[in-house]
């Protein structure tokens, strides 16, 4: 069904903020405009909470968690921002296949089957949009991903 990205993802973070770790901040950077995207909004709440989560669990000095969506020519470009433990350059793709953890002993306390970015990547896809990580050790985590706009035409003028 179509709908205003935006507005959509100011919901899905509003939930987490009700139940966040009091040290953790979700920092918005959302453009004020009415973005269209056709999309199916359970599984894209599916793929929004699975990279939130990582962020909130895979940051265990708490810091500031950065929500950004950036309108590219015809596509937007979605990226949550950790400053956790990062991921080695080696491992980045890895983390898109399924049951991989990295970092076994570090992870194993921390719970989940390696599903959650397997699965976020196949409905990303299915949506025709692209997602990748980048990370530096010691400095955190970004993970991307596109999805592509609807006709902007009238979203635009809103
Ligand atoms: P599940 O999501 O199924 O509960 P999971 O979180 O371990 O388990 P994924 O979400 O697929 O699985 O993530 C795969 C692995 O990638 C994680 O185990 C972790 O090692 C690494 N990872 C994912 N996101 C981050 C992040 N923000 N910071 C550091 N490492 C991450
Ligand atoms: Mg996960």
């Amino acid at each position: 069904e179509k709908i205003d990205f935006i507005a959509y993802f100011h919901e899905v973070i509003d939930r987490f903020d009700m139940n966040i770790p009091e040290h953790i901040t979700l920092q918005r950077e959302l453009p004020k405009k009415h973005y269209f995207v056709w999309m199916d909004k359970d599984k894209m709440t599916q793929v929004l909470d699975n990279i939130i989560s990582n962020a909130i669990k895979y940051s265990p000095e708490g810091g500031t968690i950065r929500l950004r969506v950036e309108k590219q020519r015809h596509r937007l470009l979605i990226s949550i921002q950790d400053q956790g433990l990062g991921i080695t350059y080696d491992k980045l793709d890895k983390i898109f296949d399924r049951f991989y953890r990295a970092d076994k002993a570090r992870t194993r306390k921390l719970g989940g089957t390696g599903l959650g970015l397997a699965i976020s990547k196949e409905l990303v896809e299915a949506h025709y949009g692209k997602i990748w990580a980048k990370s530096k050790e010691g400095k955190g985590t970004t993970v991307l991903f596109t999805l592509p706009l609807m006709n902007q035409k009238r979203g635009d003028r809103k």
